[in-house]
């Protein structure tokens, strides 16, 4: 029998209407002789609801308790799937993390997955049983439930896939597959019929969206066949595995909320600075004059706080003198299949035909990518622009299913 994992995010959860869908699509699967093992998120927007609830009473931004709060939403979710289940004669079992066997490092707020005990889910799924799993969370070595960081549910469900050895791991969502850029903002945008790991990556490192980059990571490393798939749809979705090079380019991402912080320092230990920013986050930096002492940085409007308080912290240390922040800035990222087809094409990034506009930046942010900040305002018309130059006239090129 083939195991399979899937994986429903919350939109696809959002009320018990669509639970209620949800089982059907897994009874659907559960009558083609597969094993079920299935990872559900939070309701709707119910952990951003479990988020606000903690701020109203607290300033503390994670810890034990607001882990325990957090886990609930993927708690509740797991038991209505089960119920759901039953209620239309599918044997099934709901399980928090700990339950499933999932071992996390002890970090509240963004633990990693270290170890995955399978006996007890096996046990389930040998009784004939659907695995419903609580996603987001895991038990510490110390017994303590700490989450994997927002989005952590795809994780659990490439880390069970991995441990199971499971023949597929469905990510199910709200959208199709893999676009080759956000359609909201690029009408043209297409779907991926196929891609493979590396380019799924980088685009989910780059703000895709469509999948967390750590379950991307993971579903590599143990090369587990990845589908990115609608869960209201009979679209077949895109399929990730190893090597199905595409084109040179894979997409473009864009990305809004962003700030610039900008630093001065007549002795400002650059190198140092970087590499600080690039484990705390930052999006992209720039040295903007090599001899005149500015740097900016790219972050999320939601890690300035953080960003701004690490560099206080380190201020003197790092010889920065002044920090200057600026909001409502975008950045439009177009990403490379690897290094090398960014290094053959940076003719044709001729920073000109992007920046007729004032208050352009490009910025360094990753080595496969190239990447622009921008005013937000004209953040969507730039994303255009790049897609229509690089992406567009190569369709013909893409393994794009339509
Ligand atoms: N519910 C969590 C979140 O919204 C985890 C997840 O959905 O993957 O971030
Ligand atoms: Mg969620």
């Amino acid at each position: 029998m083939a195991i399979i994992v899937q994986k429903y995010g919350g939109t696809s959860l959002q009320t018990t209407e669509r639970i209620r869908q949800a089982a059907n699509r897994i009874i659907g699967e559960r009558e083609k002789g597969n094993q079920m093992v299935v990872v559900v998120s939070a309701m709707g927007d119910s952990t951003n609801h479990l988020e606000q609830l903690s701020r109203e009473v607290s300033s503390c931004t994670n810890g034990r308790e607001k882990d325990l709060l957090l886990s609930t939403g993927e708690q509740v979710s797991c038991a209505l799937m089960a119920l759901a289940l039953q209620e239309k004669g599918q044997a099934a079992i709901a399980m928090t993390g700990e339950q499933a066997g999932i071992e996390v490092e002890y970090l509240h707020g963004n633990a990693k997955v270290t170890a995955i005990h399978t006996k007890c889910m096996k046990k389930e799924l040998q009784k004939g049983k659907v695995v419903i799993v609580a996603g987001f969370q895991g038990v510490a070595a110390n017994g303590e439930l700490c989450t994997l960081g927002r989005g952590g549910s795809d994780t659990t469900a490439a880390a069970l896939a991995a441990a199971l050895k499971a023949d597929r791991c469905d990510i199910c969502t709200d959208v199709d597959g893999v676009y080759t850029a956000d359609p909201r903002v690029i009408l043209n945008a297409a779907i991926y019929s196929y891609m493979d790991y590396d380019s799924l990556l980088t685009m989910a490192e780059m703000g895709a969206g469509v999948i967390h980059p750590r379950a991307v990571a993971h579903a590599k490393e143990y090369q587990v066949p990845l589908v990115i798939r609608s869960s209201f749809s009979e679209h077949e979705g895109t399929w990730i595995s190893k090597d199905t090079s595409i084109s040179s380019v894979a997409g473009v991402t864009y990305q809004k909320n962003l700030c610039h912080v900008r630093l001065f320092g007549r002795r400002m230990k650059k190198e140092k600075i970087l590499r600080r920013m690039k484990d705390s986050g930052v999006i992209g930096t720039k040295d903007v004059h090599a001899h005149l002492d500015e740097l900016l940085a790219v972050v999320k409007k939601d890690d300035l706080d953080q960003t701004i308080s690490m560099l206080d912290s380190y201020k003197d240390q790092l010889g920065v003198q002044t920090i200057q922040t600026e909001i409502q800035k975008a950045a439009i990222h177009l990403i490379f299949v690897n290094e090398e087809e960014k290094r053959k094409q940076t003719a044709l990034m001729n920073e000109k035909k992007f920046m007729p506009l004032e208050d352009v930046h490009s910025i360094d942010s990753h080595p496969a990518v190239w990447s622009v900040s921008v005013q937000e305002e004209y953040g969507s018309d730039m994303a255009r622009r790049v897609y229509d130059v690089f992406m567009t006239e190569n369709h013909h090129k893409f393994p794009l299913a339509y």
